[in-house]
């Protein structure tokens, strides 16, 4: 969170002429709010974050070139350096690593036409991400002034993953993605994956699970916690390996580990907590679906099974957990039984 309150975040508040008494990225998400309703105030139909990412992209003046295979790339750059846009030559370098879209600028646009392409990469797994990545892009070209606008080349510099203003326009698209609007009505009392998946299929389908349930758990009106946990080794044996500092017989063994904690408005309120880099402890029903022995599935557990490596353990309170595999990681909702929810 500290590259949100880095320099460039306080310039890029500054060239909006944003004022506030609270964090400039607060003030830029109120501000990409502001752009969202005036934009929407034309729309009064839309009713789902997919439709304002499509009417977004009309008013942005900005065109989604999705690229599913390598030949799909080739074909485009072709298409738009024969047209005129020589940028595109470079293109395919420029979607390297985990760059996952890149926004031009169009150099031969006539008037009336778009002035950006916005190229969404969707080769292999990057495809899972594509919602994600096009709010990624509007999210770039909502923060632009008016003469920004004009002078714009293109999004992404490279190795611009460190790039305070990457973390910040990834915000935006959580945000935007899952706009509060849409979101909050459909979100219902219980806490269960299939309410993410209808809210998902009725909003956005082309979301992931996991971005939609980090947005569901996040404004869920319920005490709740989503929980993504992979093998991971602890910090310190992660440094150990860097150093070589472990002998050749004992490298440390890799631990089902929490890797990232969202949680709901109220849950430290209720007493749900899980920090970061815990170990998943063996007896809960996380380690089942990660071992193939259940997916999904679902348990009444007690938090006190989880414990730090030094041997303190969270206080004893009972949860409600339901756990999904996707992909290499498990994800866990974690929520109060029914009757323990108004007790703070
Ligand atoms: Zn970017």
């Amino acid at each position: 969170m500290d590259r949100l309150h880095s320099q460039k975040i306080w310039e890029i508040a500054s060239a909006l002429r944003l004022t506030s008494n609270g964090s400039p990225a607060d003030a830029i998400l109120a501000f990409c709010e502001a752009r969202a309703a005036a934009m929407l105030t034309d729309f009064p139909d839309c009713a789902t974050p997919s439709e304002m990412l499509n009417i977004m992209e009309a008013t942005l003046g900005t065109t989604f070139e999705v690229v599913r295979s390598d030949d799909e790339l080739v074909a485009l750059q072709r298409r738009y350096v024969q047209a005129g846009e020589w940028g595109f030559a470079a293109l395919d370098k420029e979607l390297h690593g985990d760059v996952y879209g890149v926004t031009y600028r169009r150099m031969t646009a006539r008037t009336g036409e778009r002035s950006f392409v916005s190229v969404i990469d969707c080769r292999g797994d990057k495809g899972l991400r594509s919602y994600f990545t096009k709010w990624h892009e509007i999210g770039h070209l909502l923060i632009l002034t008016d003469q920004q606008r004009s002078t714009y080349k293109r999004t992404h510099a490279h190795a611009s993953s460190k790039d305070p203003e990457e973390t910040l326009v990834d915000l935006i698209a959580g945000h935007m993605g899952f706009f509060p609007q849409f979101l909050l009505p459909e979100i219902g009392t219980e806490v269960t994956f299939a309410d993410v998946d209808r809210i998902r299929g009725k909003l956005c389908p082309e979301a992931s699970l996991l971005s939609s349930a980090i947005a569901y758990a996040k404004h869920h009106g319920q005490p709740c916690l989503l929980i993504d946990a992979k093998l991971a080794l602890k910090k310190e044996e992660e440094a150990g390996l860097l150093q070589g500092s472990f002998g050749f017989y004992d490298p440390p063994v890799p631990k089902l580990r929490v890797q990232s904690v969202v949680q709901s408005n109220n849950a430290q309120q209720y007493g749900l907590y899980i920090p970061k880099n815990y170990r998943v402890p063996e007896s809960s029903v996380i380690h089942l679906v990660h071992n193939g022995q259940q997916d999904p599935a679902t348990a009444s557990e007690c938090l006190s099974l989880w414990e730090s490596s030094d041997g303190n353990c969270l206080g004893p309170k009972a949860i409600q957990i339901e756990v999904r595999k996707s992909f290499d990681s498990v994800l866990a909702l974690i929520s109060l039984p029914r009757g323990f929810r108004n007790r703070a």
